[in-house]
């Protein structure tokens, strides 16, 4: 995004080096925090400071900071599956222990609140939420955000503890056809949000974030403090210097959902003509798709001999599928469809 390079030339230009390079608190700029968390408010109708803002080194970071604050040996962290492997690797950077929870095929992978609400025991401290979904593309509504609060207010409630959902949202911004993402913190009050500009502006490699720990959450401040000193003794320290001025000036850059949203439609089409059954993904740039016979290995192995790259359903704990990422170009994507139709004669569609 040419925008994105011309704030940072200009910062680069136009600040005193020893200020860009600088370190400064742990938990980022305070400008910088008062700018997301009021851009938020604007967005959102949240009533957040930026003392509720913690600046990190990407949602990956953000993930491992309050992780590591919230879990102690042995605690569960549930998360629907399909999911994103990393978290597994995450939970156990602290010794937690991660269970999945199958979201609904029948609902087209919409998140089960009776199955979150049995799965949770007196060992629970989170629930990974990640909405645009990784691997499926799937959008979870508004009316399952709002059944699985119930469900975990429930449930917090039964055990007399506090169940803190993690709202991984580095897709937030890619939302097809005008599909709202909700703000889960207006309907749980123990939410936290991880948030990056990974893919919304297209910068995965800059490591630029934000947490948002709501006053509301139960023991807000000290989970605050201990993210902070996460951040640092976790070894991110603070979040890139120059990348937090950048955003700070880049808040309200509206993310051009365009050239997915062509790549999405003109894949779903040529999948299904070539007799796929792949998920109409809502979000992301991901394309969920049924292996033909099933065994979602063999499947992504065939592909191989046509230059087609699936990542099996098995690597996101949920075989019988595969994924495919279509953030490439057009071209590559129309180049790729006759390739398919190959592959789906040799499964006989
Ligand atoms: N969460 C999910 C679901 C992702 O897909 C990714 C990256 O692909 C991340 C977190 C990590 O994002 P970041 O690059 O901002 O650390």
């Amino acid at each position: 995004m040419a925008r994105i390079c011309e704030e940072i030339i200009s910062i680069a230009e136009n600040t005193d080096p020893m200020e860009l390079h600088g370190y400064m608190s742990n938990a980022g700029y305070p400008f910088v925090r008062s700018a997301v968390a009021e851009s938020l408010n604007r967005r959102f109708g949240t009533g957040f400071t930026g003392e509720n803002i913690i600046m990190t080194v990407g949602a990956a970071g953000g993930l491992n900071i309050v992780l590591k604050t919230l879990l102690n040996p042995d605690d569960e962290v549930l998360v629907f599956s399909p999911y994103f492997l990393e978290y597994g690797n995450y939970v156990s950077n602290y010794d937690g222990v991660l269970k999945a929870v199958p979201a609904s095929e029948a609902d087209g992978f919409q998140p089960d609140a009776a199955a979150l609400y049995s799965a949770v025991n007196e060992k629970t401290k989170a629930v990974i939420i990640n909405n645009p979904n990784n691997p499926t593309g799937v959008i979870y509504s508004e009316e399952k955000i709002k059944e699985l609060a119930a469900a975990l207010e429930k449930r917090q409630a039964e055990l007399g503890t506090s169940i803190y959902i993690i709202s991984d949202e580095p897709y937030r911004e890619l939302a097809y056809d005008g599909a709202e993402v909700p703000y889960i913190t207006k309907h749980y009050r123990n939410t936290i949000v991880c948030y990056s500009w990974s893919k919304s502006l297209s910068l995965p490699g800059e490591r630029i974030g934000y947490v948002v720990i709501p006053s509301e959450a139960d023991d807000s401040a000290l989970i605050v403090s201990a993210a902070v000193i996460a951040n640092r003794i976790l070894g991110f320290v603070n979040a890139p210097a120059l990348q937090q001025r950048m955003v700070a000036a880049c808040l309200d850059e509206k993310t051009d959902v365009g050239a997915y949203d062509r790549n999405r439609q003109t894949l779903y089409n040529g999948l299904k003509s070539a007799g796929f059954e792949p998920v109409y993904p809502s979000g992301a740039f991901y394309m969920w798709v049924k292996a033909p016979d099933g065994d979602d290995k063999a499947f992504s192995q065939r592909a191989k001999k046509y230059n087609i790259l699936f990542v099996p359903g098995s690597s996101f704990a949920c075989p019988g599928y595969v994924r495919i990422a279509y953030c490439v170009s057009h071209d590559m994507i129309v180049r790729s469809l006759p390739a398919f139709k190959k592959l789906g004669e040799e499964y006989g569609l």
